[in-house]
């Protein structure tokens, strides 16, 4: 046994599963996880001491590198001066502003410790701020664990949503309608029956949790205007795309201004660091101001903060985003001539750090779309470039990133692996 074996039985007697997340635990890809010991630049290193030139980058937030020697002295400093206070601290509002200004539909923000906690209270601020309980999502969109948002579709177009999780009761639920991303018609149906009942529509503007999909500019400027005539709030999931796609997120690219924004993943540098925030009258609804609940324990936590601010300096660097693009342009690129050349049906997609490659002919357009695509050829490429030292996330339904770290000369030698996984295994 290897010692990435042995880990992993150890680790499944005292943790279930043995991981804390369960797409680490390799279930949909197979095989056994690699635990890792450390992680610098575009590299991670597992158990064995085997090097990877990583692409999950802790799912997000490691857009400037692991380990960047800046954020790590920001932490440094910062951990000298105490680990959390439960108290509120000058840091705190310095990147409240600092995120206000980047994304100017924010007007103002509150801070907590992940992305499943800023859905789950802007949702909660939606229904306080409308008197309404009905909530849109969409189908093969992620917002994090909180009950009323694991759901799945139910049977008609206006029934509610069934529990996509045992332990979540259909009474939590039934208020979520679940519709097909990019499904124009289908939402333009929903409200003219329920519209005026709707308090919220929650969507990730470019879905990266069923890999990458865009939506249409029609799908996208319909949701703003029929929210807008009916009264629900918009909230844009930005967890994953904000600072990520651009530096003023999906909203920026899209010309679009939500009412509520969720945060994450990069905004904490890799520390437990998440956001929610948008329009003054609706964000004046939380506690202490207004009767919608809402707390943290680690809320606005100091050494967190210290990470995010000097994340957010560094993605703010003169060409940063542009630097960005062109690698994640050249390695989708170089990606699909490698499995072009070997005769691999394949293609991709990339906004800003994002990309999506897909074993299809062409990009999805939505989840139903994307369980069409060759799963198993996914796996096959999966594990094939892992073994040369190349690590993607283990599942077919997850976007991929690039760093600021990812040089051209290490995006080169990617697409050599792939052009020899593609030519061998694939
Ligand atoms: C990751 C993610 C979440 C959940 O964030 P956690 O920090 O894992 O709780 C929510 N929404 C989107 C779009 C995400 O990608």
């Amino acid at each position: 046994m290897n010692r990435n074996e042995q880990l992993f039985n150890r680790a499944k007697a005292i943790i279930p599963g043995g991981v804390n997340s369960p797409v680490r635990a390799f279930g949909s890809v197979g095989g056994v996880p690699r635990f890792i010991t450390k992680a610098e630049g575009a590299y991670v290193w597992d158990a064995e001491g085997k090097r990877y030139i990583d692409y999950v980058g802790s799912w997000g937030p490691a857009i400037v590198g692991h380990a960047h020697p800046e954020v790590v002295e920001a932490v440094r400093e910062a951990a000298l001066g105490g680990l959390s206070f439960g108290a509120p601290t000058e840091a705190e509002i310095v990147i409240a502003e600092e995120i206000a200004k980047i994304v100017p539909s924010v007007e103002q923000l509150r801070l907590v410790s992940s992305g499943t906690e800023a859905t789950m209270s802007a949702i909660r601020l939606a229904r306080g701020f409308t008197g309404r309980d009905k909530i849109i999502k969409f189908e093969g969109c992620y917002h994090g664990h909180s009950d009323s948002l694991l759901v799945k579709a139910g049977s008609g177009l206006l029934t509610f949503g069934n529990p996509s999780s045992a332990g979540v009761p259909a009474d939590f639920t039934k208020h979520t309608l679940v519709l097909s991303y990019n499904d124009v018609a289908q939402l333009e149906e929903t409200f003219t029956a329920v519209g005026d009942e709707i308090a919220c529509v929650i969507l990730e503007p470019f879905a990266g949790n069923m890999n990458l999909i865009r939506p249409s500019e029609n799908f996208i400027h319909t949701l703003r205007a029929l929210t807008e005539k009916h009264g629900a709030v918009l909230i844009y999931d930005e967890v994953m795309t904000g600072f990520r796609v651009a530096l003023g997120g999906a909203q920026s690219l899209h010309g679009i201004k939500p009412d509520l924004t969720t945060m994450g993943k990069v905004i904490g540098g890799g520390m437990p660091l998440a956001a929610f925030g948008g329009r003054k009258d609706i964000m004046a609804c939380i506690s202490p101001l207004g009767g919608v609940y809402q707390a943290g324990t680690l809320s606005g936590n100091p050494v967190a903060v210290a990470a995010g601010l000097k994340t957010l300096e560094i993605i703010q660097r003169p060409g940063f985003y542009e630097t960005l693009a062109d690698r994640a342009r050249q390695l989708t690129q170089g990606l699909e001539e490698a499995a072009k050349a070997a005769g691999v049906t394949f293609s991709t997609d990339f906004i800003g750090g994002m990309y999506g490659l897909y074993f299809a002919a062409e990009c999805p357009n939505s989840y139903a779309d994307m369980t069409r695509s060759d799963i198993e050829a996914f796996k096959r490429f999966f594990h094939g470039m892992l073994d040369k030292g190349v690590a993607f996330g283990p599942s077919a339904y997850e976007a991929c990133f690039v760093s600021a770290a990812h040089t051209p000369e290490l995006i080169e030698e990617t697409v050599a692996i792939a052009r020899e996984v593609f030519g061998q295994s694939v």
